[in-house]
């Protein structure tokens, strides 16, 4: 749920101010916006001739906001399948793997057994910056993967790990008859 304006302003400024000792700013742009924290599927097609990319199109990931470089992916996927005189459907923006990642950290959060802060506090003290982003883009390979999850807080996100199989999915609607998701 999105905060008010003052909440953000007040959060700002004790960034900047508190946690970055900037002193005086001066704010020369501000953007706004919600990213869609869910491991629900996105339709990759909503009608026959029309094919989504970008948020829509689950390039988002949800547990870290990481857009561009999948729409990027993405638009690049389209050209090659339009060149080939196939259809343009984009392929999933994310790996199995980055998806399920990112699923078990939503529910840690969601139950309360991560404090989000702190998760990410600890990923970028501890994780090389490189290694990071690559990680948050969902471009790491596994070992590099399991060596990240050591620096999260291991037994509550094994716990949640284990139990999410287990959970109901909530159904969702099909938006086209022949939709990919
Ligand atoms: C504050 C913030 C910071 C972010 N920073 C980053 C970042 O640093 N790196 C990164 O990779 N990602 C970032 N993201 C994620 C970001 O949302 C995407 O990278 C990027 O904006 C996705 O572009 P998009 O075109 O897919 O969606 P959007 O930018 O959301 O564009 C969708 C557009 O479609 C319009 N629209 C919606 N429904 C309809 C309709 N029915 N008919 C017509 N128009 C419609 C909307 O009004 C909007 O203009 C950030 C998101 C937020 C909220």
């Amino acid at each position: 749920m999105p905060l008010s304006q003052d909440a953000y302003d007040a959060a700002l400024d004790h960034y900047t101010r508190r946690v970055l000792g900037l002193g005086p700013v001066r704010v020369l742009g501000s953007e706004c916006g919600v990213i869609p924290m869910t491991d629900a599927r996105f339709a990759r097609q909503s009608a026959p001739s029309v094919f989504r990319i970008g948020v829509a199109g689950g390039a988002t990931r949800p547990a870290t906001g990481y857009t561009f470089a999948a729409v990027q992916r993405q638009a690049d996927a389209i050209a090659r399948l339009l060149r080939a005189g196939r259809r343009p459907v984009p392929p999933p923006a994310h790996s199995v793997r980055a998806r399920a990642m990112d699923a078990v950290l939503l529910r840690a959060l969601a139950t309360g057994r991560v404090d989000g802060a702190d998760f990410f506090h600890r990923l970028f003290t501890r994780v090389p910056p490189a290694r990071l982003l690559r990680f948050l883009d969902g471009r790491t390979r596994l070992h590099e993967d399991l060596a990240v999850g050591l620096r999260t807080p291991v037994l509550p996100m094994l716990r949640t790990a284990a139990e999410l199989p287990w959970l109901p999915r909530r159904p969702h609607t099909r938006t086209h008859p022949g939709v990919r998701r």
